[in-house]
């Protein structure tokens, strides 16, 4: 799968918005400090159990009216659906394999907003309220393909430890 997004602008002020505008970094550094603040307050293990149902839920809700509307189904349905994330700014996702008749995705991010906006951090698996999503849109491939699977994602590997970019893995429950 092809990058759907140029990354100019990066190095210089952010990640690229989807009309190729760089974000000022500085805009960038908004969500991630209130990220910061609300994590310190709950606690990272049940923020993190907040954001996954949270976005678990609105990943379904998405493809309830877009991929309805855009009459997606299957794996087109999750290429579409990393491609309209990656226009909102937070990075770049895009399919490494995905397998939705067993429940199966690995997803790459490149230029995670939460690494770019948390670097001085050092903040292990930091991108962690994107998996959720992920997780929701592969259940709901399965119910709308009359296969239905529950699975669950997590960040396998993050640019916050000092990788390259940062990878999220979608297994059937039995299987993580
Ligand atoms: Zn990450």
């Amino acid at each position: 799968m092809n990058p759907q997004l140029p990354v100019k602008g990066h190095d210089e002020a952010g990640p690229a918005t989807g009309s190729g505008d760089p974000i000022p970094r500085a805009a960038l550094h908004f969500p991630g400090i209130r990220h910061q603040v609300v994590e310190a307050t709950l606690g990272r293990e049940k923020y993190a159990e907040i954001l996954y149902h949270a976005s678990y839920k609105s990943a379904r809700y998405w493809c309830d009216k877009e991929a309805v509307a855009h009459g997606l189904s299957g794996i087109a349905v999750f290429e579409h659906y990393l491609h309209r994330l990656s226009r909102r700014g937070w990075g770049r996702f895009t399919v490494i394999e995905a397998d939705a008749a067993n429940g199966c995705a690995d997803i790459r991010l490149d230029h995670s907003d939460f690494v770019v906006a948390q670097a001085e951090v050092c903040a292990s698996r930091i991108c962690y309220r994107f998996a959720g999503w992920f997780a929701g849109m592969m259940d709901w491939i399965g119910e709308d393909t009359g296969r239905p699977v529950k699975t669950l994602c997590c960040e396998t590997q993050c640019g916050g430890d000092g990788h390259d970019h940062c990878i999220f893995a979608v297994r059937p429950r039995s299987g993580i």
